[in-house]
């Protein structure tokens, strides 16, 4: 699934493609794709220009002025540039043109979907609604996370993926913010010190930042709206590296299961018990 770094990449690169832009036609290729459903769809959207693009969490977020388009996009979905406006299928399940002949399809959305709200109800979306802080806003500090942990007895890794406590980061982000951070996965969230939550905030806004900047991991299927690959897979450290030594001190990555996810971890880097408080 895109993470924070994909969506913001794709956000932007539809933004570059067709901001400014009056939708010429548009269509879904079945009513599950959509609350708006086939014959709302295209009702609702021909004539609005798309203003600008944003991204709540791992939600693409397209402001068309009166009507909001909410767009999911799970495994495998992608938003790719055709040259030519063809209508949607099992394959292409939305399809929107703009004039000047800028056509969209996002890809294999079946999983996913393209609600359409009215832009005082885009806060009500039920994904949208619980979404924690963003990475990248002033409310998420060391401060806010130290707050966020203290008391709980869950895995940091479950709480780093709950999507209500800070919005954008999955499976594998979270593997490399945790190594970045020393910290161990399977670490109950309110054994962190001080020093570690700060190293994990700080550790946080450099790799999705970075990843942004390299347009996003490509690990399944991920491509950008131009149909390019990401570059961050080549700075994985831990993610999908199981049995490759570690970057940092050459101990073998291993393969555990933590908060029901497959997750990677230098042992040796990140000791189940913090280096600062061993009593802990
Ligand atoms: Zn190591």
């Amino acid at each position: 699934m895109p993470e924070l770094p994909e969506v913001t990449v794709i956000s932007r690169d539809v933004a570059s493609l067709a901001a400014g832009r009056r939708v010429v036609c548009a269509g879904i290729s079945d009513d599950d794709v959509s609350n708006a459903g086939v014959e709302g769809f295209p009702a609702k959207l021909v004539g609005q220009t798309l203003r600008g693009t944003s991204r709540r969490g791992k939600i693409i977020v397209l402001d068309f002025g009166e009507v909001v388009g909410v767009v999911h996009l799970v495994i495998s979905g992608r938003v790719l540039g055709f040259p030519v406006w063809q209508e949607p299928d099992r394959m292409n399940t939305v399809m929107l043109e703009f004039e000047g002949g800028v056509v969209l399809g996002f890809t294999r959305l079946w999983l996913g979907y393209f609600d359409l709200y009215e832009p005082a109800g885009v806060d009500g979306h039920p994904l949208i609604s619980r979404l924690g802080p963003d990475p990248f806003s002033p409310e998420f500090t060391a401060g806010y996370l130290t707050a966020a942990f203290s008391g709980r007895r869950a895995a940091i890794k479950g709480l780093l993926l709950d999507q209500s406590l800070v919005a954008g980061l999955g499976n594998i982000y979270v593997d490399e913010v945790l190594f970045a951070a020393g910290v161990h996965p399977a670490r109950k969230a309110d054994t962190l010190t001080p020093r570690e939550t700060e190293t994990l905030h700080a550790a946080i806004l450099d790799i999705l930042g970075r990843a942004i900047e390299a347009r996003g991991t490509t690990f399944d299927s991920y491509h950008d709206a131009f149909g390019e690959t990401g570059k961050y897979q080549h700075q994985l450290r831990v993610f999908d590296r199981e049995g490759d030594p570690c970057p940092a001190c050459g101990a073998e990555i291993v393969k555990l299961k933590v908060a029901g996810r497959g997750t990677h971890v230098c042992p040796a880097c990140q000791p189940l018990t913090s280096p600062d408080a061993p009593d802990a």
